[in-house]
């Protein structure tokens, strides 16, 4: 952290110091922390809308939305008013209780799932979804694609996307090489390199899980297809499809991706996971699918999953509540202001000279650097010059505007997003751009 910035910041460098003396790098998740573009991390007191306020009373437009779940913006009137209500009659019961029904209900009605079981973050959705693929399948291996992130369970790290690119950890350092050794690991959107695998290994894969669109080494969409060819495979060799919905569940339509994709061309995945959304800010995620295969999980089966605090009351209120409320208008306006501020960031990148590509999937973006052809793997991903980031997030950041601290993450817009937000970019990005060309 530079004396500057310590200046220009004292209360967010003062949290921070007091943060690193008692946890790890200062922070509880690594995306967190400033690591990829320097500087120190901004300590939030409260969020409103589309707007966030730090420590030292710095008002930022969000365009992280808390990485995914603030799809109504932050503190929606109705949302608080249901939490408050639902706390003061108990924070957690350890039986069933009434909203974790009507939040299953609720997804149910929207998502290509018949039955689903609640649990606290993406991590255990995944988790869980690839223990019951493999205890449904009898089988042990799993695909996945290099680049897409899961939550951090030890199978799916191997060349995952998120905070180990970001900090460029290549491999998985604390899981031992058995856990990966039924990972196969494969580019994104190569369809040969899928079929050549289920030619090799179509009677041992127990799942193939990808993200539905990927959004964790920045955005990069699923070409036209892409999806339904996974579907057909896995259906063909006796695996299961996992489409993995934390980030774009709820999200990106009424039924997240899928409702985008899938539903339009007739396909479902078996499994589905889902997480940040369906929260409304709060710890819930689930992952649900086909009955037959659900019926597998106990009580009703013999794959064996649990939570002390999976279907909390408070949880599941805050997400039912944020579900009700994402009706069609919201997703219309979402897609509106984010479509505006993709415009915005291209004109100015154009303005100033810098090569770039807008990578989007629906209403999630994030900007390719230093060329002008679409990433659609890892590999494309990773050889662009994402040292223009961090010059752009500073620039962007003292003028007001919290963007993700890394290259590889999207961008998340929100139904609160107006007219105010898009001024402020609009006066932020001549200048962001210039640090970006400079850079
Ligand atoms: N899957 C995907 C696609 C995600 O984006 C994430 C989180 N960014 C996860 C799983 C893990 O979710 P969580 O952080 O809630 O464990």
């Amino acid at each position: 952290m530079t004396d500057v910035e310590q200046q220009a910041t004292p209360a967010s460098s003062q949290w921070f110091e007091r943060a690193r003396a008692v946890s790890p790098g200062g922070v509880n998740s690594p995306v967190r922390a400033f690591r990829a573009v320097g500087g120190t991390p901004r300590f939030m007191v409260s969020a409103e809308g589309s707007w966030l306020t730090d420590a030292d009373d710095t008002t930022y437009l969000d365009l992280v939305g808390s990485w995914g779940p603030m799809l109504l913006g932050h503190a929606h009137p109705q949302v608080i008013s249901a939490v408050q209500d639902v706390a003061a009659r108990g924070t957690s019961f350890g039986t069933p209780s009434l909203p974790e029904v009507e939040l299953a209900e609720e997804i149910v009605a929207r998502a290509p799932v018949e039955s689903v079981r609640l649990v606290s973050s993406g991590t255990e959705a995944t988790m869980s979804a690839i223990r019951l693929a493999r205890g449904f399948t009898g089988r042990n291996r799993i695909v996945k694609f290099a680049g897409c992130y899961h939550g951090h369970v030890d199978a799916l790290l191997a060349e995952a996307g998120s905070g180990l690119v970001t900090l460029g950890i290549p491999g998985t350092p604390g899981v031992p090489e058995h856990v990966t050794a039924d990972v196969i690991v494969l580019p994104y959107n190569d369809t040969a390199a899928v079929t050549e695998a289920f030619e090799r290994y179509g009677d041992e894969i127990a799942c193939l899980v990808t993200e539905a669109a990927a959004g964790n080494m920045g955005v990069v969409a699923p070409d036209p297809g892409f999806n339904a060819f996974l579907a057909r495979t896995c259906r063909e060799h006796g695996a299961l499809f996992v489409s993995d919905e934390v980030m774009t569940g709820f999200r990106l339509s009424r039924a997240g991706h899928w409702g985008i994709e899938g539903a339009k061309e007739g396909w479902r995945p078996d499994l589905l996971t889902f997480g940040k959304v369906m929260g409304g800010g709060f710890p819930a995620a689930a992952f649900g699918g086909r009955r037959d295969v659900m019926d597998h999980l106990a009580p009703s089966g013999p794959v064996y999953q649990a939570g002390t605090l999976s279907g909390n009351p408070v949880a599941t209120t805050a997400g039912l509540t944020t579900l009700r409320l994402a009706d069609d208008a919201v997703y219309r306006s979402i897609d509106e202001w984010s479509a505006e501020a993709r415009r915005l960031v291209s004109d100015a990148l154009d303005e100033a000279g810098v090569p770039h590509v807008v990578q989007e999937v629906g209403s999630m973006f994030s900007i390719l650097w230093g060329t002008t052809t679409r990433a659609r793997s890892f590999a494309d991903v990773q050889a662009q010059e994402a040292w223009r980031y961090g010059p752009f997030f500073h620039a962007m950041l003292e003028a007001g505007i919290y963007l993700p601290p890394s290259a590889y993450e999207s961008w998340f817009v929100s139904a609160a997003h107006d007219d105010q937000g898009l001024s402020r970019m609009a006066s932020a990005l001549p200048a962001a751009a210039r640090a970006a060309a400079a850079a």
